[in-house]
């Protein structure tokens, strides 16, 4: 053969049973058949065999297989971010005409989707007070499709009262998916407290390292396989075989990081909630957090983010200097990784509560909490000395 020719099919020169420790990274689209009468076309493939890269790689099956080993579901579509797993759900769920119900305490760009493509695609998204409880029985319609939860609350940290949402979602036939991206899928067994469908953001915990984007929804049931898997084969949500095997390497080191930031977030928030610049802490294990008795109840564990909010005394203005005045903290979105973050959210949108800049939103990461305390701490002085 020409040698240009056997750049294209070279005889297999490797031994192909090499058994790494470590899942291989399978980077491929096409999937080569044995003959004509193997080839298919199912997005199936645990069950059918590979047909197309588009819905998994060996590398992406492993993920998902170990994502609903550790939630406990019949399935888990990995997706390529935690927004997108928001959108899997909502179109797996909702038809025009329909009407949804959505925390107001929910992450932000869920919100965005609800009133904007839910709403051009003829959805009403109705927001609810996070602490309703049962009481979301009197919002439920003829047409409501799908409930969210989110526990706890993004930027607020409301915790819900999940099981009881559920009761009175599931007496009136409406499934209940939950954003469980705060619990990592683990501190907070969402098909054991009666939840459909759960999604996480692997951005955060999973991956746990700041370097990659990735989602998972997981279906508690074969009703829940059926109705997402063609909408998550439409949708053509495929993602990086090299991203999966990052989040493959981070859920080894998941336990242990958990648990270095647990207790690391604990000794920050308790260390703020004395200070006198300090008005309250929205931490779940500390019990000026909403919902704090149902995190006891419900939850295992807590994690790494957490927000707090300043007295009268200090302004918005003198928030953003204590802000600018962090060194060890790094200013930034997103949260589960390896390094300290703090953010100023100038507006929350909560239509009870004016937080006139004072609310500041932490992620622990893997540095001395002393350390971190120390930082906190020399800014806060800065803030003083402005005082
Ligand atoms: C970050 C986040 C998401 C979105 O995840 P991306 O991977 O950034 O798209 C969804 N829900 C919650 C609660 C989040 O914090």
């Amino acid at each position: 053969m020409d040698w240009r020719t056997k750049l294209l099919d070279p005889a297999p020169f490797a031994r192909r049973d090499y058994t790494s420790l470590a899942t291989p990274v399978y980077r491929g689209s096409t999937v080569v058949f044995e003959n004509q009468a193997a080839v298919s076309d199912s997005w199936q493939q645990a069950e059918h065999g590979y047909s197309y890269g588009l819905y998994g790689t060996p590398t992406t099956l492993e993920l998902s297989a170990r994502i609903a080993d550790l939630e406990g579901a019949r399935h888990s579509f990995i997706v390529p971010g935690g927004q997108a797993a928001i959108a899997l759900v909502y179109l797996s769920y909702c038809r025009a005409g329909g009407h949804a119900l959505i925390p107001i305490s929910a992450y932000g760009p869920n919100k965005d989707m609800a009133e904007g493509l839910m709403a051009n695609f003829g959805v009403e998204v109705e927001r609810y007070d996070p602490m309703i409880g049962s009481g979301i029985s009197d919002l439920i319609r003829e047409n409501t499709q799908l409930i969210w939860c989110e526990s706890p609350g993004s930027v607020t940290m409301e915790i819900q009262d999940v099981p009881a949402i559920v009761t009175a979602a599931h007496a009136r036939g409406v499934p209940v998916a939950l954003d469980n991206t705060y619990a990592a899928g683990v501190y907070f067994d969402a098909f054991a407290h009666g939840v459909d469908v759960s999604m996480q953001a692997l951005t955060k915990y999973i991956g746990g390292h700041s370097d990659l984007l990735l989602g998972s929804v997981s279906v508690r049931d074969e009703a829940g396989y059926a109705q997402m898997g063609p909408i998550y084969r439409q949708l053509g949500l495929a993602v990086s075989p090299d991203d999966c095997s990052l989040a493959l390497r981070g859920l080894q080191t998941l336990a242990v990081r958990l648990d270095r930031l647990e207790q690391s977030t604990l000794e920050v928030s308790k260390w703020l909630d004395e200070n006198n610049f300090v008005e309250t802490v929205n931490h779940p294990a500390l019990p000026s957090c909403a919902g704090h008795d149902i995190w006891k109840r419900d939850f295992t564990g807590s994690t790494s983010v957490f927000s707090f909010v300043f007295k009268d005394s200090v302004t918005g203005a003198q928030a953003i200097t204590f802000l600018d005045a962090l060194r060890l903290f790094k200013i930034g979105l997103s949260w589960g990784g390896v390094n300290s973050l703090a953010v100023v959210y100038p507006q929350v949108d909560r239509p009870d509560t004016d937080y006139g800049g004072r609310l500041v939103r932490l992620n622990i990461g893997l540095e001395n909490p002393r350390d971190l305390i120390d930082d906190l701490a020399q800014a806060l002085a800065v803030i003083r000395s402005s005082i």
